[in-house]
């Protein structure tokens, strides 16, 4: 199965947005100084003076309202915005500069084009700025007085802590919230939440496509201090008495004026067609950052299941927005690793990988910034096997399963490749009674897991639990019948299966199914006699691995499809090998008009043996 939409479609422009862009252009006024003839420059702001001002001087007040500052200025990107804030805040050429050593290209370069040079600094497996190495290199470099902080990928570093660290330093922070427009951080001591990006002396956003908010190219500068804002504006572009035209500005006159003739004009300007597809996104924030995270939820609960992958957990302090995944590749060997993104492109789901020399976010790869590279080995470490995918809004529920399933799925078959051998100990082809079923399941408990993962079982399982999400809602109550440890209840409850209940023959089976906390309840079960549950209480019932060799007499069945709601699924995994033994007995129901067939399919993930997955439908009771 293949993925075809692109992760890299944008998010469209809100019709309100088009419109005002056309009807610009028809004036022409595209320059952020065009203003409506009757704005009066010298009248006190009042709403009816903002309504006549240009896109742009509205975008501004209407984006610091978002994001809490007293000032905004818009320029035509965030690098840009980076350049301009360590202007204002007076870095001089030669001067060192604090930045990550993970974050984009953009970041060191702002540093370089202001002349100074970036001092680079670790980042921890939750991409946060690693602490300790940060308090080490202030000590090391004790003239560095800038840092612009970068929340990569929307990863909020301790913004508390280092908030303290730079305030006892003397060190200006600049924030770089390129990516993480809308997210927040609980701050201990107010006692409540403060929007990142309020924790610098300024902060820089960006409008570039795959950012949250989307003007092709573009970005802000945000801060409350007069002298930076006063700076900004008139390094951004603004000449003569043009500041006038701000409104989220100082009103000030005599400071632009004081400071206009040092400071030079670098024309970073934003345009009016750009503020005019903005502003109606920004009204629309709050809902486009839950719609993202309502995505990455999806997908992270699906890719959780996977004992290789680490997806970091946000200190609890964070309040995050997610508009792409990162997660951390573990125990594969570099050969599995590059399969890994081989195979996934190959279906249609584009991963990169951060710590890669065709990577702009690997340091290495930034040489404009220094003469020898800098030793950043955890860093190095953790982006080398550190996987990035953004997440379109035109992906549905479906293509996020989609999307999880084929990571998951070419994850299992490179596990599967590493051992050539097929389960150390097979089931006995005949079991002679319960007794020896149970103390089967009993010694097996220790290994079942290790060997299943080992054998490509974990492939079946995650298959089921993809294909079972177009057949079942959410909500469904589902019986995991001989759920053994546990392992498809845990690929189901990856899809967001969560009314799950397990029953198995082996006690020591359905401890370790306990430990899991996913299912509703456990219970021991013997198939073939009473089940003691009551008629029609259940929406589906799943098993896989259970129904085979000879393991549960056929009259199994009976009780099974008792406990199912008319229209209730039966979904049963069952081997090729067994001659259709169990089949014929389903086959059987289907004469009688108790089921009809919904499915039936063959799958291979064993090397030992072919599988077939058969689901029916309930579809009256027997009289
Ligand atoms: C995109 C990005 C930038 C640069 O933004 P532009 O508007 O493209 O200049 C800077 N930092 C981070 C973390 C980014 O993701």
């Amino acid at each position: 199965m293949k993925f075809t939409k692109d992760s890299k479609i944008p998010d469209p422009i809100p019709s309100c947005g088009i419109e005002q862009a056309i009807k610009l252009m028809e004036t022409g006024r595209l320059y952020r100084y065009n203003f409506s003839t009757e704005f009066n420059e010298n009248a006190d702001i009042s709403s009816l003076e903002l309504e006549l001002a240009s896109e742009v001087a509205q975008l501004e007040v209407e984006f610091s309202e978002y994001t809490g500052h007293k000032y905004m200025i818009a320029a035509n990107s965030c690098g840009s915005a980076l350049f301009l804030s360590l202007k204002a805040a007076g870095v001089q050429p030669g001067a060192k500069v604090l930045t990550n050593g993970f974050t984009f290209t953009a970041v060191p370069s702002s540093i370089v084009h202001a002349g100074a040079v970036p001092i680079y600094l670790e980042c921890n497996e939750l991409y946060q700025v690693d602490l300790d190495d940060l308090k080490g290199k202030i000590q090391a470099h004790r003239d560095a007085k800038f840092f612009i902080l970068s929340h990569m990928r929307g990863h909020i570093s301790d913004l508390q802590a280092i908030e303290e660290i730079c305030h006892q330093a003397g060190i200006y922070l600049i924030e770089d919230c390129a990516h993480s427009l809308g997210s927040k951080w609980y701050d201990k001591n107010q006692k409540r939440e403060r929007l990142v990006g309020q924790y610098g002396q300024v902060a820089c956003f960006s409008s570039q496509s795959y950012k949250l908010l989307n003007s092709g190219e573009g970005g802000f500068v945000a801060t409350n201090d007069d002298k930076i804002a006063a700076y900004c504006i008139l390094a951004a572009g603004c000449y003569e008495k043009l500041y006038k035209k701000h409104l989220s500005r100082p009103f000030d006159d005599g400071l632009f004026e004081q400071m206009k003739p040092s400071v030079p004009n670098f024309s970073l300007r934003m345009n009016n067609l750009t503020a005019a597809v903005l502003r109606p996104q920004i009204k629309i924030l709050e809902s486009k950052i839950s719609e993202y995270n309502k995505r990455y939820e999806q997908l992270a609960n699906i890719l959780a299941s996977a004992e290789n992958i680490q997806l970091p957990s946000p200190p609890e302090e964070v309040y995050r927005v997610c508009d792409s995944i990162q997660f951390n590749l573990l125990n594969l060997t570099n050969e599995q690793v590059e399969k890994f993104i081989t195979r996934t492109a190959e279906r249609g789901v584009k991963i990169q990988i951060f710590g890669r020399l065709d990577n702009s976010r690997y340091f290495k790869n930034w040489k404009y910034s220094f003469d020898e590279a800098p030793e950043l080995p955890q860093t190095e470490k953790i982006i080398s096997v550190a996987c990035d995918l953004r997440i379109s809004l035109s992906f549905d529920a479906n293509d996020i399963n989609l999307i999880g399933y084929i990571i998951k799925d070419v994850l299992y078959g490179l596990i599967k490749e590493e051992t050539q051998a097929d389960y150390k100990t097979a089931l006995s082809d005949h079991f002679e009674g319960v007794d020896s079923v149970i103390s089967k399941y009993d010694e097996w408990v220790s290994y079942y897991d290790e060997e299943h993962t080992k054998n490509g079982w974990k492939i079946l399982l995650n298959y089921l639990g993809y294909l079972l999400s177009s057949y079942l809602k959410s909500n469904d109550k589902i019986l995991d019948v001989g759920c053994g440890t546990g392992l498809l209840g845990q690929e189901l409850n990856s899809y967001n299966f969560s009314n799950l209940y397990g029953g198995d023959i082996s006690k020591s089976s359905l401890e370790v199914a306990q430990s899991l906390n996913i299912y509703k309840s456990l219970d021991t079960v013997i198939l073939g006699a009473e089940l003691g549950i009551e008629d029609s209480s259940f929406d589906a019932w799943v098993s896989t691995g259970v129904f085979t060799r000879n393991q549960v007499p056929l009259n199994a069945f009976e009780e099974l499809i008792r406990i199912l709601k008319v229209q209730g699924l039966l979904i049963v995994v069952l081997r090729v090998e067994d001659n259709d033994f169990y089949y014929n007995k389903i086959k059987e129901y289907y004469s009688q008009n108790t089921l009809e067939e919904v499915l039936k399919e063959k799958i291979s993930p064993l090397r030992s043996c072919n599988h077939e997955i058969v689901i029916a439908r309930k579809i009256g009771d027997k009289k």
